[in-house]
């Protein structure tokens, strides 16, 4: 029925992002008052939301040039469960004792603890969501720089934006990202189940915000780094870049001055990737991307295939 879908298709448009932000952050709330497992609670969320995302992607999609790629897919999955896993597991076994440690030290020291764990877990959610975020802004914008941004490139390097691509990091990356977020979230001392909420809440939003679904999200674009704003810094344009550094939150770019806004008439279909490097989409590919990079460049300089081994 041309009606339903037109009625169902503006209710995607307004309420997903939203939805999917309070869906998260309820239910996440409900599993964790619940004495669900963190790992059982995260595992459940993280498919839950990208099953949706997927499912959505595919009946509402914002571009057809974004649409899912089997080959693509395939590198991102890999992603999924090596660039992202093994760094974070290796960050825990080698730093979390040592820092856990030195808070509790410095707790002792100065005579309170260096969190509000008496706060209602949603107050703790909220401050936690706004430290998080400003650490993971001055990296994101550190990755944006000599010498980290061929590692970061490899989460750039996608002509298409769709969910799976949110899991794309090169492996060196992730433990320059969770080994800065770890170290400040063990340094404060934020519990378990605020950090659980923390992570449900961003996984969904991580999800969202790359998701190729058609949305208008501009009521929510002065407080969260919405798809829209989002899908700006993954321009090839230079300008656009370098801006909306923010991962959940866009505060921190109102502060330091580099939020930009999207331009109403501005088609991004064909405009997403890395300013002038094509890349073949393979998980090896990913992996050796910088180290290869100045050799790609020559290469895409003299008119050769960029990224094509
Ligand atoms: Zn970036
Ligand atoms: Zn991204």
């Amino acid at each position: 029925m041309p009606e339903q879908d037109d009625s169902a298709a503006a209710f995607v448009e307004h309420l997903f992002y939203p939805g999917v932000l309070a869906g998260s952050l309820l239910l996440g709330l409900t599993l964790i008052e619940a004495g669900v497992a963190p790992s059982v609670v995260l595992a459940s969320n993280g498919l839950l939301f990208a099953l949706l995302c997927f499912a959505t992607e595919r009946r509402f999609g914002a571009a057809d040039a974004w649409r899912l790629d089997p080959v693509e897919a395939r590198a991102d999955v890999l992603h999924a469960l090596i660039s992202n896993p093994i760094p974070s597991a290796l960050l825990r076994v080698t730093l979390s004792t040592s820092v856990v440690a030195a808070s509790a030290w410095a707790a002792k020291r100065i005579g309170f603890p260096l969190w509000p764990t008496h706060w209602p877990i949603l107050a703790q959610f909220v401050l936690a969501l706004l430290a998080v975020e400003l650490v993971s802004y001055a990296v994101h914008r550190a990755l944006h720089g000599r010498p980290l941004w061929p590692l970061h490139a490899v989460h750039h390097c996608s002509p298409r934006m769709y969910f799976l691509l949110s899991v794309r990091k090169h492996p060196l990356q992730s433990l320059v990202t969770y080994g800065s977020r770890l170290v400040f979230v063990w340094l404060l001392g934020i519990p378990t189940d605020t950090l659980t909420l923390l992570l449900v809440f961003t996984t969904a939003h991580s999800y969202v915000q790359h998701a190729n679904v058609r949305m208008n999200t501009r009521p929510w674009s002065r407080v969260f780094a919405t798809p829209e704003l989002h899908r700006l810094h993954h321009s090839r344009r230079e300008s656009e870049l370098n801006a909306n550094f923010g991962d959940v939150l866009i505060v921190w770019d109102r502060v330091f001055g580099t939020r930009v806004e999207p331009r109403l008439d501005d088609d991004l279909s064909d405009a997403i990737g890395l300013p002038g490097l094509e890349v073949s989409q393979s998980y090896g590919t990913h992996l050796l991307l910088p180290f290869r990079w100045s050799r790609l460049h020559r290469a895409a300089a003299a008119g050769g295939p960029s990224g094509s081994s």
